[in-house]
């Protein structure tokens, strides 16, 4: 891993001739004056006063070499369609609606909120605010009316685009009366909101909000809308992430760092090379699917494939048949999905011709080794698990195929990307730890090019949250739990905070709580996530009533649960709806009041809760056993 080793060393030592190289690759209006600027640590501008924009970069500096190519390939195993439009066809799209958000005075700076399911409209949507500068929001469709109705207040859109309704697994699942009741929550609704109707759902139209895309887009048909250059630290997009407290933090990405960082990690980490055809499973509401399904592949000239499926349907094959029908070199994915699929039969990974397909690569939550030996073995693929976050944009920990071929290991991320100076510190002094040790995943500032710049709208919330909680120095806080092997392999071991991880979906226990407890009967509650054989993990709940009498049938218990359950799928969405909920007489309780979370989670998986001397009332461990029996 010498060359590995090079590579990264050079990206931090001689860091300016580094990233000079890379912001090579894209195509810049005017050119940087200077490759960064770190005077006010630990806010980092990349590539100062260079002008580019990264719809120009996806789409536009393509069409001349690639016009015919394909550029994105929509595939729904929900809708049974498929649609491929060619780099000219989504420079056409893109246009179009650029000219259509122009016209509801969209520009520069303007925000625009995304709340669709896996279309072809929401990419070209995503690049016609690139292309007009305006900054982007999604918001996975898995959520409903609070969550989106928080993000909403936060970005302050002028516009939403949003469509009539997603379908999963065979389920139409409504978007559009979900924004309903989110703008009916709103302090700050935009003045309009351009609905796509698929015709899944009923899907009414309020007379002076609503308009209807395909109307729209109609009328806009061979429109051109010329690129806004942006200065490279002007934002790209927000996306909401989970933190400790209830309040989602918006991520903000920059342009010009995020165009090199993701047009250098096409070839260094995928190992790949225009024409290619890249296959991200993840959603566009997700960061996996704003790097790796738009903008990553596009930007490196890739076609990029946006599915809308599952891996199990019609069968466990389709994710294989769809590599050999569209010769997928590059296949990225989740470790939950790939669970899922061993579940299936075995037989399914050999149906199809996979020869084009190079690696696997897998994030967004622990790999266990079983999980990746099975599919490593299966396909016969190389399988790459790279860790990342919202906030860094691109892997901080992964194998990196187009610097050096370096033998994987099996439940290790591997090592350092180039450019994330990381390291495993103590908890307590903050001071680096030597290999084996158990400490705290840090990168020392400046954060590379692509990672987020800011906490939109809130500077000193970016600095309190990321960059004090360390002791000693001003290191960036990935909240994760790491150890390096005596060979430099990383393992990461879990969160340090209160967020959990189910079936890749970062989720705070922190705001299922306080949905749990806007309902009228719950005194206090605890959400934990626990170990879970298919997804990770899963939240448990943990509540209190008012009034215990409530839940002392087993048949009153199971209905306030599911009242509570639907209080939480209303207001958060099925993704955050805790496993189970279990009702005690007490949490249990440090003396000053802090809840025991690690004990409870130690319970609830079958292991020793550990050291107990802190406990206010060691009765309400036992009832928290007794309440999972
Ligand atoms: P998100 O911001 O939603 O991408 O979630 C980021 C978090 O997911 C990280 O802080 C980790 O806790 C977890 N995570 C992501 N990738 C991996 C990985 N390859 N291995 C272990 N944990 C991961």
């Amino acid at each position: 891993m010498q060359k590995t080793r090079e590579f990264h060393r050079r990206s931090i030592t001689d860091r300016d001739a580094f990233w000079r190289e890379q912001a090579e690759r894209v195509l810049w209006d005017t050119p940087f004056a200077e490759v960064l600027d770190f005077s006010r640590p630990p806010f980092a501008r990349w590539f100062v006063g260079g002008q580019t924009n990264l719809c120009f970069n996806a789409v536009d500096r393509w069409v001349e070499s690639q016009g015919e190519q394909p550029a994105l390939i929509w595939v729904s195993t929900e809708v049974d369609q498929e649609i491929t439009y060619t780099r000219r066809q989504l420079f056409d799209e893109v246009n179009a609606v650029a000219a259509m958000l122009r016209e509801q005075g969209v520009g520069r700076g303007d925000r625009v909120l995304l709340y669709m399911p896996m279309v072809p409209q929401a990419v070209f949507t995503m690049l016609a605010c690139a292309r007009l500068g305006a900054v982007h929001s999604v918001v996975f469709g898995g959520f409903a009316s609070v969550n989106l109705a928080q993000r909403i207040d936060d970005a302050t859109p002028k516009v939403i685009v949003s469509a009539d309704a997603g379908s999963r697994a065979g389920k139409v699942v409504p978007y559009k009366p979900l924004l309903d009741k989110a703008l009916s929550l709103c302090a700050h609704p935009p003045k309009s909101v351009i609905v796509l109707n698929r015709g899944l759902a009923p899907c009414g139209l309020e007379p002076r909000r609503d308009l209807d895309y395909q109307a729209l887009r109609e009328r806009h048909e061979g429109a051109r809308v010329p690129v806004q250059w942006l200065e490279s630290s002007e934002p790209s997009y927000i996306l909401y992430t989970s933190g400790t407290t209830g309040k989602p933090k918006g991520v903000q990405r920059d342009v010009g760092g995020y165009a090199v960082a993701l047009a250098a990690s096409m070839e260094y980490l995928f190992d790949g090379k225009p024409g290619d055809t890249f296959f991200c499973t993840s959603d566009i509401g997700w960061v996996v699917g704003h790097s790796y399904i738009v903008y990553g592949p596009l930007i490196g000239g890739q076609a990029t494939i946006l599915y809308e499926g599952t891996p199990v349907r019609p069968d466990g094959a389709i994710l294989w048949k769809l590599v050999e029908q569209h010769r997928v070199n590059t296949l990225f994915s989740a470790p939950t999905a790939v669970r899922v699929l061993k579940r299936q039969a075995p037989e399914l990974l050999s149906r199809h011709d996979l020869s084009t397909l190079r690696a696997v690569y897998l994030a967004g939550e622990p790999l266990d080794e079983p999980t990746a030996q099975w599919i490593s073995e299966g396909l016969g693929k190389p399988i790459i698990d790279n860790y990342w976050q919202t906030e860094s944009g691109w892997p901080i920990l992964s194998a990196q195929p187009g610097v050096e071929r370096v033998a994987t290991r099996f439940g290790s991320p591997s090592f350092p990307v180039y450019g994330f100076d990381a390291r495993i510190v103590s908890e307590q002094t903050g001071e680096d730890l030597p290999a084996g040790e158990k400490g705290v995943v840090a990168i020392v500032p400046p954060l590379p090019p692509g990672a987020m710049s800011t906490i939109w709208g809130d500077d000193d919330r970016f600095v309190q949250t990321y960059f004090t909680s360390i002791p000693g120095r001003q290191l960036y806080s990935t909240f994760d739990w790491g150890r390096v092997d005596e060979d430099g392999y990383w393992f990461i071991l879990g969160r340090t905070d209160d967020v959990i991880n189910v079936a890749g979906h970062r989720l705070g226990t922190r705001e299922i709580e306080e949905s749990i407890n806007s309902h009228s009967g719950i005194a206090e509650c605890a959400v934990v996530g626990v170990a879970d054989s298919l997804k990770g993990q899963v939240a448990m709940a943990f509540a209190v009533l008012k009034n215990p009498a409530l839940a002392e049938r087993p048949e009153d218990a199971r209905a306030v649960e599911g009242d509570i359950m639907r209080v939480v799928e209303d207001q958060l969405g099925a993704v955050a709806r805790p496993a189970r909920i279990r009702f005690v007489a007490a949490l249990p309780k440090t003396r000053s009041g802090k809840v025991l979370r690690r004990a409870i989670v130690a319970i609830c998986e079958g292991r020793d809760p550990g050291d107990l001397t802190t406990i206010e009332d060691p009765s309400s461990l036992e009832q928290i056993k007794d309440a999972l029996q």
